[in-house]
């Protein structure tokens, strides 16, 4: 095996076990590991400090798989850190594990770039960086024992070309999944497109803010569900008693998979409502025609890809949470979230904030909210906290 060391005093972060090592801090590299190849990392001095997945072509130059010595990368090592992902999740859903949850969480399992959502009998996976990629063989082989019927491959992220890697998708083991997988999530039913839909079909971060949002749904005569992909929060708000959901997306195919979604559950006709359009329009457009809602729910895609597209973001939060706040009804209750890892809590808030001083709304946070149980953060990676949002009312 290589061995890579670092520069003096730049293993302090390694030190924390922070599981990234940024090219700039790499003193050497012995030989020519392959792409994703393990290496053996070692401060200046010589000393241990990690194996970790090499990789040339990004900025991150390894991604740690341990911090022990005495452990090996082999598929035991996959076996391991997999048991212990599923372990977890077994312990933190109430009523027992539901039958779609995210298994392996990246860098927040000891597992940088997997991610393998269970969607009922089959497992779709994601290796989205190199280190994943070497070792894809082995990381098949366990997550074939925990589907029922097959793992279907889902690499298809941006985050690969940064690895060297093109997109790959397809059967990985077992079966190929049906068009539309069935699960249920809140006691609701929902068939998801794991081929073709985003990330791996479904957003299961969302799950216990879309309980949320059924719960805070009693009495509600109008929703307005922005970014609503495949319906759920929309879905969730008519379970909870609103009258009428209108869900916004761009993506004709999203919406016709969220009226399937709708008709699935059997929801009363014309209470579930699809607007293929730019939200950012519609908004406007229903402040310019004096409508208004009770519940309103902003779940955009990431606004910032980076800290350099900070500002940029942070403009687009503000223009639809401004928005957002002139349509609520009085005591209507906006959910409003921000999945960009780059805008921190602290910002986040201080939009929402500036978004009803704006409007001239007096405006109550109630709860803070995140991402769900089986989306872990791991205490020496924060940047696994990407999920933000709160739960607040106009008064
Ligand atoms: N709320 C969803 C997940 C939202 S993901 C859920 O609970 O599952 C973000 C969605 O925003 C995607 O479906 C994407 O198609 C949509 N989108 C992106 N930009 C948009 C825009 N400007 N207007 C409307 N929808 C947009």
């Amino acid at each position: 095996m290589n061995t890579i060391t670092l520069k003096p005093d730049r293993d302090f972060t390694l030190q924390k076990r922070h599981p990234w090592i940024f090219s700039g801090a790499v003193a050497n590299v012995e030989g020519r590991p392959e792409n994703g190849e393990t290496v053996r990392i070692v401060n200046s001095k010589g000393a241990f400090l990690a194996f970790g997945a090499y990789c040339p072509n990004s900025g991150i130059a390894v991604k740690v798989w341990t911090f022990s010595e005495s452990e090996t990368v082999d598929k035991a090592f996959f076996e391991r850190r997999i048991e212990t992902a599923f372990h977890l999740r077994q312990g933190v859903f109430p009523g027992g594990l539901p039958d779609a949850f995210r298994l392996v969480n990246a860098e927040s399992d000891g597992l940088p770039g997997l991610v393998a959502d269970v969607f009922g009998e089959f497992i779709v996976c994601q290796f989205t960086g190199a280190g994943a990629e070497f070792h894809r063989k082995e990381i098949a082989e366990v997550l074939e024992n925990y589907a029922g019927k097959g793992v279907y491959e889902r690499s298809d992220v941006d985050s690969r070309l940064k690895d060297g890697l093109e997109f790959r998708t397809g059967v990985l083991s077992g079966e190929m999944p049906p068009d539309r997988l069935a699960f249920t999530e809140n006691g609701i039913l929902f068939q998801c497109d794991v081929k073709q839909g985003h990330k791996t079909g479904f957003y299961l971060d969302q799950r216990l803010n879309r309980k949320e949002v059924m719960e805070a749904a009693a009495g509600a005569e109008a929703v307005l569900n922005c970014f609503s992909y495949t319906g759920g929060f929309g879905l969730a708000a008519l379970r909870g008693g609103a009258k009428h959901a209108v869900n916004v997306d761009t993506s004709e195919s999203a919406l016709k998979e969220a009226a399937e979604n709708a008709m699935l559950n059997g929801f009363p006709d014309g209470s579930f409502e699809t607007v293929c359009g730019d939200v950012f329009q519609y908004l406007r457009l229903c402040r310019d025609s004096r409508r208004s809602f009770d519940r309103i729910v902003l779940d955009p895609p990431k606004f910032a890809e980076s800290y350099t597209h900070k500002e940029k973001a942070a403009r687009g939060y503000k223009d639809i949470n401004l928005l957002a706040m002139k349509l609520l009804r009085p005591c209507g209750k906006l959910f409003t979230f921000s999945c960009s890892g780059a805008m921190d809590d602290e910002l986040f808030r201080k939009i929402v904030e500036s978004a009803a001083l704006d409007a001239g709304v007096d405006f109550r946070v109630v709860k803070w909210l995140s991402q769900g149980p089986d989306h872990p953060v791991s205490a020496f990676f924060p940047e696994g906290r990407y999920l933000k949002g709160l739960y607040g009312i106009r008064c």
